[in-house]
């Protein structure tokens, strides 16, 4: 993820003269020097733009060059918005408006007009601001002073983002198998999906990974399985079960580094020529930052790899999860979330185990082995990308989990307990209202400010259920959201 940087373009014009536009300069290389040692990805100081064609040459700098994952705007002076007009009618890449001041303070004894003429910015920044609403730009609105630990933590919030827009738009999903039969919510468009987020969703011969997984070494083994003695308590006799997960592991990663994929789907539909379901070795993947989806959830893997990315490092506590199974006993009403196998292992509170249990559901031969952990505790999000004919809806709820109220020692699985706001039953009927699938991103380190930040960067619908939602407001925003949507076109 240390590819990326962000740009800052600070807005002026000629009318203060030559010394004031130095300072502006300086002040501005200061400002994203600081910053850029605290945010999560450099801030590049690029131009103290004067004119239209300083701004449509940064701006199509900007577009042009993969390694700029959007820019960040700021008027230390007066900078009139005609000129930005041209520039900012043909960005196509992230947009941060920074509505900040160089000083924290109005100094006393020092203001008189030539003071008032540099810092001004609560003069530019308004007429910055119109434009930005005229031409109905997505953006980013962040005010404060940029030395304000809040501010700073919300600049580098938007920067995660603005990434996971960017791994979005180059995303490629692998494959392995179609959808699970007759499964509605877990469909989509495909060539919308392309269209409005850049996902490339393709298809590979489940008999080409088993190809891959022949021409898998013992060598190449052991070096696996070593890793997961370092990272996992193997919790199980059946060290052929290990071995077996591990070809598996190293058969996918070569098929999906060599079409740079960072994504796949499978489904236990479809495992011809395979001994059992990737469990240990899709949660292993999935530990990498690799996204995953159960069933042939393409949409569900892409999201997690997406998630992934916005994450703490590049790679954050985000994974792919289902809703289970419900405890409805009042006063400790919780979800159960858990998958067949797949869960990711960055939800971990301890040291995950490698256990082998018998699968019932699909064609395994043999026993899967798969890591079996507890979630951890905390405040949390669900997400969850819907197909609505026509247009995408992305759904996010903010969930509380909790560690396991029981034990349930035979459950053979990783868990995840969790309460979802306003409370339980109330936020089941608001995610029921919205069409919310089975499947979800479960993530502790991206919120739902990013996940709207997220929609409103690629256009899509976004749908928020929190603590003060009731299904009466829901059921209101979601018919003036679908007019909305269709008067908007696709
Ligand atoms: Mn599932």
């Amino acid at each position: 993820m240390s590819k990326y940087e962000f740009w800052f373009v600070v807005g002026s014009q000629f009318l203060y003269g030559e010394e004031v536009l130095k300072t502006v300069e300086t002040r501005a290389r200061e400002m994203a020097a600081e910053l850029s040692e605290v945010l999560p990805y450099p801030l590049v100081y690029k131009v103290t733009a004067k004119t239209n064609k300083e701004i449509t040459d940064v701006i199509k700098e900007a577009n042009y060059r993969d390694e700029c994952a959007g820019i960040v705007t700021w008027c230390h002076t007066f900078s009139p918005s005609k000129m930005w007009i041209n520039g900012f009618a043909s960005l196509q890449k992230p947009y941060c408006h920074f509505a900040t001041q160089y000083g924290i303070e109005i100094p006393n004894e020092e203001i008189d007009m030539d003071y008032m003429n540099l810092n001004q910015a609560a003069h530019g920044d308004r007429e910055h601001a119109f434009i930005g609403a005229r031409l109905r730009m997505p953006r980013k609105i962040i005010a404060g002073h940029w030395q304000d630990e809040k501010v700073r933590e919300r600049l580098g919030t938007w920067m995660r983002v603005a990434v996971g827009a960017a791994v979005s738009k180059s995303l490629k999903v692998m494959r392995f198998g179609d959808n699970m039969r007759e499964v509605a919510v877990t469909e989509g468009d495909k060539v919308e999906t392309q269209i409005k987020l850049g996902w490339q969703v393709n298809t590979w011969a489940v008999g080409d990974l088993v190809k891959e997984m022949a021409k898998v070494t013992e060598a190449e083994i052991d070096a696996l399985v070593a890793e997961y003695e370092a990272n996992y308590d193997i919790a199980t006799d059946n060290l052929a079960a290990i071995r077996y997960q591990a070809k598996e592991e190293i058969a996918m990663k070569k098929m999906l580094d060599a079409e740079g994929a960072m994504a796949f789907s499978n489904t236990f539909q479809d495992l011809y020529g395979m001994e059992q379901l990737p469990g240990l070795a899709s949660q292993h993947l999935m530990a990498q930052g690799y996204g995953y989806g159960g069933e042939g959830d393409w949409k569900v893997a892409a999201m997690t790899a997406i998630l992934k990315s916005m994450g703490e490092g590049g790679n954050g506590a985000s994974a792919f999860m289902e809703d289970y199974t419900y405890h409805l006993v009042k006063g400790e009403e919780y979800s159960l979330g858990a998958h067949m196998l797949e869960v990711c292992p960055s939800l971990a509170a301890d040291k995950p185990r490698i256990e082998t249990h018998h699968l019932g559901i699909g064609m395994n031969e043999k026993d899967p082995a798969r890591l079996v952990f507890e979630g951890k505790a905390g405040p949390a999000i669900v997400v969850s990308l819907i197909d609505m004919g026509g247009r995408m809806r992305l759904i996010c709820q903010d969930i509380e989990c909790v560690k396991p109220i029981m034990p349930m020692p035979n459950l053979p699985v990783a868990r995840v307990m969790w309460r979802a706001l306003p409370d339980l039953t109330t936020g089941l009927e608001c995610w029921a209202l919205c069409g919310g699938a089975h499947h979800t991103v479960l993530s502790y380190d991206v919120t739902a400010e990013m996940m709207r930040d997220w929609a409103r960067m690629m256009d899509i619908e976004f749908v928020h259920i929190g603590k003060d939602t009731t299904p009466e407001k829901l059921e209101e925003e979601l018919m003036i959201k679908d007019i909305a949507w269709k008067l908007k076109g696709i």
